[in-house]
């Protein structure tokens, strides 16, 4: 294993991590996966409890997304999808239609590139539209939609974006939602529509210039699984249809059952102008994302002028593959009844919780469907690595954002691993060292 932690070291650029902090905090070398758990090389079995950066949804080798992949395999692993299509992709684009209400599919591979699609689809749709002016974004504060250079511009989380700043493009931020910084009595309704008058300025100002408000909805995970009221969203539809702007719901993190619905959008009842789709989309086995827009938005795109086209392009579009997995996550979704029977468990699992809810140490403790989050009080410097390190003694794989610790397990986890975590996420609290 010591082999496996200096080979890793000296060859793989580890995400998102200063590489010196490696000698002091080495990873978890990993063998197999199996449901909700991961096993080290060392034998030793650790609860997965933030479905590997949010992307699993049925566990690890699931039998029934392996099969499927297995048969694709046997099929075509690859085509490229410009001048060729497929079953899968079909299949998955018809499927992804008539749960979204969206009736197009683009296809890239990340997160990050469905960002990057939205907002170029965006603009574009307005320059063939005419209106070459309408060409900026606005987004929320704290919000996270991707890291590659168009991504990260309307993205506003500082340690992200702060060194990059002189590469990427002003975008707005209006303020955020996030109910924990409503004032001492105000609900977290009336301060979302007091944050979405403060859109209402900005759009009524800037329409003219604006192509589209991007927004994580109900959840912004990366600021530490902030979540507000869905009122927000019903406002923001309206403004964004009087001010001509798009609505773009990024529901990378929150789509595919997170917050207790299919999509997050459901629980505001608005339907986006674009969806970006990724992470659950494989069930966490395959890189792929979609966006996925209008019939209004297509046609504005439709012609005999190739540049009138969307011209985008990713080696791996629409991978039969990726394809496959997701197909098999929404088949699972359907005869498992998943978001009924998530509704259960995320009861249960509150239930498991009170004293963790109820600790002196965890403040703004809150739950989005499968997302369950709070924050420590007077966290010392570190003390995400520290949280880490001692979970992972308990046999707990769990990265708390800064001081805001949070759980986002895959939806196999059992009963008896939900209560055992909760018990180690109370063990950990009463550390007075962590
Ligand atoms: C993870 C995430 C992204 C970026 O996805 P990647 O696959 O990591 O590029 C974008 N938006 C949101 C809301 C995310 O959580």
């Amino acid at each position: 294993m010591d082999d496996l932690l200096s080979r890793t070291r000296a060859a793989v650029w580890h995400p998102c991590t200063q590489m010196k902090q490696l000698e002091a905090v080495p990873p978890l070398a990993i063998a197999r996966g199996e449901g909700a758990w991961l096993i080290g090389v060392d034998g030793r079995r650790y609860l997965d409890a933030i479905s590997s950066w949010w992307v699993n949804l049925f566990g690890h080798c699931n039998p029934r997304i392996n099969a499927a992949i297995v048969d694709q395999l046997g099929r075509i692993e690859h085509v490229m999808l410009a001048g060729a299509t497929h079953a899968p992709v079909v299949e998955l684009s018809e499927r992804l239609a008539r749960l979204t209400g969206l009736g197009h599919a683009f296809y890239g591979s990340d997160g990050a590139s469905a960002t990057e699609i939205a907002l170029k689809m965006s603009a574009h749709f307005w320059r063939n539209a005419g209106r070459t002016e309408k060409n900026a974004f606005v987004s929320l504060q704290n919000g996270y939609h991707g890291e590659t250079v168009g991504a990260l511009s309307v993205t506003d989380i500082p340690l992200f974006k702060d060194t990059y700043a002189p590469l990427l493009r002003h975008s707005a931020q209006v303020p955020t939602p996030d109910a924990r910084l409503a004032e001492p009595g105000e609900s977290a309704e009336a301060y979302a529509l007091r944050c979405a008058a403060v859109l209402e300025a900005h759009l009524a100002e800037h329409a003219a210039t604006t192509a589209a408000f991007i927004v994580e909805p109900l959840v912004q995970g990366a600021a530490g699984m902030a979540m507000y009221h869905p009122v927000y969203l019903a406002r923001a539809r309206e403004l964004c249809d009087r001010y001509q702007v798009h609505l773009i719901a990024d529901e990378i993190a929150v789509g595919f059952g997170r917050t207790g619905t299919l999509f997050a959008c459901e629980q505001a009842a608005i339907r986006p102008d674009f969806i970006c789709l990724s992470k659950g989309i494989t069930g966490g086995y395959l890189p792929l994302s979609a966006v996925l827009t209008t019939d209004a938005v297509y046609a504005a795109f439709y012609g005999d002028a190739t540049a009138r086209g969307f011209l985008h392009s990713h080696s791996y579009t629409g991978n039969p593959l990726a394809c496959r997995a997701a197909l098999a996550v929404l088949d699972i979704f359907e005869s498992d009844r998943v978001v009924d029977a998530n509704r259960l468990k995320a009861q249960e699992f509150t239930r498991a919780l009170a004293g963790v809810a109820a600790h002196p140490r965890a403040g703004h403790f809150r739950q989005a469907g499968m997302i369950w989050a709070f924050d420590v009080t007077a966290a010392r410097p570190g003390f995400s690595s520290r949280f880490h390190r001692a979970a992972l003694e308990q046999g707990v794989f769990i990265r708390p954002i800064g001081n805001t610790v949070y759980v986002m397990p895959p939806y196999v986890t059992s009963a008896d691993a939900m209560r055992a975590l909760a018990a180690t996420l109370l063990a950990c609290l009463e550390r007075p060292d962590i």
